[in-house]
């Protein structure tokens, strides 16, 4: 399907709301039948009319049916948070004595599911370096069912070969999750690739601009309507009807946004590897990038978000160089219209500095919409 026809009219009825351009935001809790026959078929099956908004509701459809097409997906549900997106995927395929694999240092929040939630319900987890292929199947017990990646990492850009991972789970009936908030699908298609279940958080590059915190998650109709009935109603985490309108306004630049950015970042990593004080740039498709072939093979795209380590010895030398940053701002996140910073440093005590550690002298740079000369400047 066309990119420009998913986000200007998939699912857009406006002959059912006044011919409308921006779609209504049906703020109701609750929808009327007009018999008792219409409510009894709404309470057998929940998942095919709007009944109440922990469910479904038409403004959250409208945006469901984008960012499924967007992910070449049957079906997607949105929640409130990519962390919750995270959540639902993973607690819908285990059960209590299951083994899950997972990429080491995936997204902090996750780790936090693998190694203090679910171990209180009997489901292990163990890391591994997902680079290589190997480490999946020595890693793979008789009672794995979940495979858990994030491809690239969002600090240090590693990534899973997304095809022979999929296949490698497909043959010991293992489900596929992939964390693709870093590339969104406009750059990956993971389902393309064979993986199950495709999650981003849409608080980043979805909504675009700071304002909205929300997650997709993405798979078979089989799958997805199976979520929904368990995890998704009960956990209660959808996306509300104003925050899915958000998002909707949020992909209508979806694609400029990423190409403007693209552009930008190039620069800045340019201007980046050529500085005195800057040891290395980490970014997938830079060249000097470990994985760059497999990256240019499965990514169309990379943008925004790069790791750089700064040359100092001191931890001082680094907080003075954030600290003195006009425009670039400190904050978590990314995706959003501003740019914005992370040293490693401010995630842990300043007396534990030790400049051979190279993670210690990292800094996360998110590019934003802003002129790539205005950013180098800073
Ligand atoms: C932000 C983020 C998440 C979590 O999404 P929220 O919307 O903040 O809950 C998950 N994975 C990655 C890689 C992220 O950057």
């Amino acid at each position: 399907m066309d990119i420009s026809y998913i986000i200007n009219e998939l699912a857009e009825d406006r002959e059912n709301y006044f011919n409308a351009i921006a779609p209504p935001i049906i703020q109701s809790s609750n929808f009327a039948f007009k018999t008792v026959n219409q409510m009894r078929n709404a309470f057998a099956d929940e998942y095919a009319t709007y009944l109440y908004s922990r469910g479904l509701n038409p403004t959250v459809d409208i945006l469901r049916k984008k960012l499924a097409a967007l992910d070449n997906a049957e079906d997607c549900l949105v929640f409130n948070s990519g962390a919750a997106a995270i959540f639902a995927a993973v607690l819908a395929n285990v059960k209590s004595g299951d083994h899950i694999v997972s990429v080491k240092n995936p997204y902090t929040w996750a780790q936090k599911m693998f190694n203090v939630i679910l171990p209180r319900f009997g489901v292990t987890t163990s890391y591994i370096d997902g680079r290589e292929i190997e480490n999946f199947e020595r890693a793979i017990l008789p009672n794995t069912t979940v495979i858990y990646l994030e491809s690239p990492n969002s600090w240090d850009y590693a990534l899973q070969d997304l095809k022979a991972v999929a296949d490698l789970a497909k043959a010991e009936n293992i489900i596929t999750i992939i964390d693709n908030s870093y590339c969104t699908p406009i750059y990956q298609r993971p389902l393309d690739y064979g993986i199950d279940l495709t999650l981003q958080s849409a608080t980043k590059y979805i909504g675009g601009h700071s304002d909205t915190v929300a997650g997709v998650l993405s798979g078979s109709s089989k799958m997805i309507e199976r979520i929904f009935n368990s995890e998704y109603m009960n956990i209660g985490s959808g996306i509300s009807p104003f925050n899915a309108w958000l998002l909707i306004r949020g992909l209508r630049t979806l694609p400029m946004r990423l190409q403007h950015i693209t552009q930008t970042t190039t620069k800045v990593i340019n201007y980046l590897n050529q500085h005195n004080k800057v040891e290395a740039v980490l970014f997938p498709f830079d060249e000097s990038f470990p994985q760059y072939a497999l990256a240019k093979q499965q990514m169309q795209g990379a943008c925004g978000l790069l790791t750089f380590i700064i040359k100092a010895d001191t931890v001082e030398q680094i907080e003075k160089f954030c600290n003195n940053l006009q425009h670039i701002l400190m904050a978590v996140s990314w995706g959003g219209h501003e740019s914005l910073i992370i040293p490693k440093c401010a995630g842990f005590v300043a007396s534990q500095f030790n400049p051979q550690h190279k993670e210690h002298r990292m800094l996360r740079l998110y590019v934003g919409l802003e002129e790539a000369d205005y950013i180098i400047k800073d």
